[in-house]
């Protein structure tokens, strides 16, 4: 079995690109493919970074009881599917969820062997200098999009990790730190080496 972590950060942090940086370190991880209602960005694939979908499309699915969790986030629909994670768990591989705080309280009451990281910006100014990004947005557009990383950053203390991205390649290591004692916990040894620690006694 593998195990489930989730990653949420303010947007604007880095999460997306220490992610990618990550899963290319570390072996046996995937990251769990959301569906959204959102309409796709230049660049995103269906499918790759989010299964785009129309609001009923999701709403039935919401029926079907396909989601572990959804959430509403800024306006749009999000949701987490059940089958692939499950399949991916039960093949052994650790799988991530990047989704926001609301999506991580649900998921802490589906189950409680979940591991938990929250993305920080090493500053406001810096969260700022991200989000105004390539300056064609209005000054009302950037403070909105202030006050929802704001929002969000409120929730960081209901993680176990949290990881400060200053430097990036000093935060992927952080983050591949955290995988590594995780795998060596004595629960997960004994389930990942069972036959080598009975045959040692
Ligand atoms: P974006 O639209 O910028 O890709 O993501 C907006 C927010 O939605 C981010 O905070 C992201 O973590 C969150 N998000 C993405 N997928 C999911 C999901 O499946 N469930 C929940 N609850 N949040 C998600």
């Amino acid at each position: 079995m593998g195990r489930l972590y989730i990653v949420s950060a303010p947007s604007g942090a880095g999460k997306s690109s220490l992610l990618t940086a990550l899963i290319d370190q570390v072996q046996d991880v995937k990251i769990s493919v959301s569906t959204t209602t959102r309409a796709s960005r230049p660049g995103e694939i269906n499918g790759k970074h989010y299964n785009f979908v129309t609001i009923e499309q999701f709403e039935s699915m919401i029926q079907q009881d396909e989601f572990y969790e959804h959430a509403k986030v800024f306006g749009n629909y999000y949701g987490t599917s059940k089958s692939w994670v499950a399949e991916q768990l039960e093949s052994g591989v650790d799988v991530i969820l990047e989704i926001d705080w609301q999506g991580a309280q649900q998921m802490r009451e589906v189950t409680k062997d979940i591991i938990t990281i929250f993305i920080v910006p090493p500053s406001i100014e810096a969260l700022h200098n991200r989000l105004v990004g390539r300056g064609q947005d209005s000054d009302e557009i950037i403070e909105k999009r202030m006050s929802e990383a704001r929002s969000e950053i409120s929730h960081y203390d209901e993680y176990d990790y949290v990881v400060i991205n200053d430097e990036f390649d000093h935060a992927v290591n952080q983050i591949k730190s955290i995988f590594a004692s995780n795998r060596l916990t004595l629960e997960t040894q004994q389930r990942t080496n069972k036959a080598l620690l009975e045959a040692l006694l």
